[in-house]
């Protein structure tokens, strides 16, 4: 179940754009949600006034400007609730509850961060860098895409100094082949105090075998299909390491340290 209480009710969306072929930038103007949420956090999105889709839709937190009241959503068109939400005009009013889940514990050892992005994975880690950066720390992204088309925020974490290498499986980035092949190059030449991963489960599962091979904390932002968010519906468990219980992906997670999750569940 949530410790705290999030908001449920309506945002109005001040900004939808396109920023790649299939990918779209939605900003909602909720100060509620802006002014609780963490970076890692996630917001459940309802695409449709009307019974189908049914379920809420879950996004990673992609801004969170608490002076705007405003937080944005980056997300891919995948499916029936992504292309409606595409479809959302300014000053549309957008159901959803958020701030939902526990975000990226930033209190440990970081001044030499690593991210490791899959795919739309990218998504959480603007706002988790610009705390960092604010505490001086430096940061290393290695961002993982299948071709050019996938790829979005390399300039905004750029600019922020944020240092991107990318890795692309049609050689359209800095390093041709799969981000984890990326990952075991860099790990071999240089040290990191934190390392944070988002990505399909594979990429996490190989990530996570890397880092600790290297001695590298790891903290991983999950994904699974969910139903409530709220973690009242038990559709998004995944098994803890220690092989007797399970995490709820939804309230326990997205984020969870990599050494506490058993990733032979979708193996
Ligand atoms: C905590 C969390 C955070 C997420 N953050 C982001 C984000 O920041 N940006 C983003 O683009 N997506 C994110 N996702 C995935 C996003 O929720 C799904 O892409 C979306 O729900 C698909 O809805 P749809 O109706 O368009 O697709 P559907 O018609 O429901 O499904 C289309 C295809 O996508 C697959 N799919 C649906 N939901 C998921 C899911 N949760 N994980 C993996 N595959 C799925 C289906 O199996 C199917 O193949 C996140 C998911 C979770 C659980």
């Amino acid at each position: 179940m949530v410790e705290h209480r999030p908001y449920c009710g309506i945002a109005e969306a001040v900004e939808n754009v396109k920023v790649a072929p299939k990918i779209w930038r939605l900003t909602l103007y909720t100060p509620e949600i802006a002014t609780a949420a963490k970076p890692g956090q996630f917001v459940n999105i309802r695409a449709s006034s009307q019974h189908d889709p049914l379920l809420r839709r879950p996004f990673s937190l992609n801004r969170i400007d608490r002076a705007k009241g405003t937080i944005s959503v980056l997300y891919r068109v995948v499916g029936r609730g992504t292309e409606l939400i595409s479809l959302f005009r300014l000053g549309e009013k957008v159901d959803l509850i958020g701030p939902l889940g526990k975000g990226f514990a930033t209190s440990h050892p970081r001044q030499n961060s690593l991210f490791v992005a899959g795919g739309m994975g990218i998504a959480p880690f603007f706002p988790l860098a610009e705390i960092l950066l604010a505490d001086k720390a430096t940061i290393t992204c290695l961002y993982g895409v299948r071709c050019a088309d996938d790829l979005a925020e390399v300039s905004h974490l750029e600019t922020i100094g944020v240092k991107v290498v990318t890795a692309s499986e049609d050689g359209c980035g800095h390093y041709h082949g799969q981000v984890t092949d990326l990952l075991a190059a860099t790990l071999r030449q240089e040290d990191f105090s934190l390392g944070f991963a988002c990505g399909p489960h594979a990429m996490l599962s190989a990530t996570k075998d890397l880092c600790l091979a290297a001695k590298l904390p790891l903290q991983v932002s999950l994904e699974s299909i969910m139903a409530c968010g709220l973690g009242l519906c038990l559709g998004c468990t995944c098994p803890k390491s220690n092989g007797e219980d399970y995490w709820h992906i939804c309230t326990d997670g997205p984020v969870l340290w990599a050494e506490e999750v058993d990733f032979a569940w979708k193996r």
